[in-house]
């Protein structure tokens, strides 16, 4: 049995506030939410991120993250919600079991998207490049 922080969660180990379960997924409030209703969304079998998910655990995950955005958003009485997840170590991931944020959002609440940028000049050009023939 995985020794994972969420694997525990999962089997009951270590108590959650859960917002939903099916065969093939949790999803429970963050212990430290950005805004209240800040939920995670995780497939029940362990892998550590998008990396090593099943075709079909990230399908079962990403079709329950669509719900609870929905619900989320209405039950909360939001302005719109946010959807992310960090996927290793340098990306920001905390917890090597895969699961997805969903955020409420509310008009006025301050928080701030990551920075961005332009590119420079050939810069677009040279990074499809890149993307594209790790692809094939
Ligand atoms: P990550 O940085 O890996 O994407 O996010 C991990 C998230 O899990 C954090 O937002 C953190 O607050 C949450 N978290 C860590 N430990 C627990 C826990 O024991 N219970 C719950 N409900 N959330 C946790
Ligand atoms: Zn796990």
């Amino acid at each position: 049995m995985p020794d994972c922080i969420f694997c525990k969660i999962i089997r009951g180990e270590i108590p959650s506030y859960k917002v939903y379960e099916d065969e093939k997924t949790l999803a429970f409030l963050d212990i430290r939410p950005v805004n209240a209703g800040h939920t995670l969304v995780a497939p029940k079998n362990h892998s550590n991120n998008i990396f090593d998910i099943t075709p079909e655990d990230w399908m079962a995950v990403s079709e329950v993250v669509r719900k609870l955005a929905i619900a989320i958003e209405k039950g909360m009485k939001a302005d719109g919600v946010n959807i992310a997840m960090n996927n290793r170590e340098h990306a920001g991931q905390l917890v090597p079991h895969p699961h997805v944020h969903i955020i409420p959002r509310f008009k006025g609440d301050g928080l701030k998207l990551m920075p961005q940028r332009s590119y420079e000049n050939g810069e677009a050009e040279e990074t499809l490049e890149k993307i594209r023939t790790a692809l094939t």
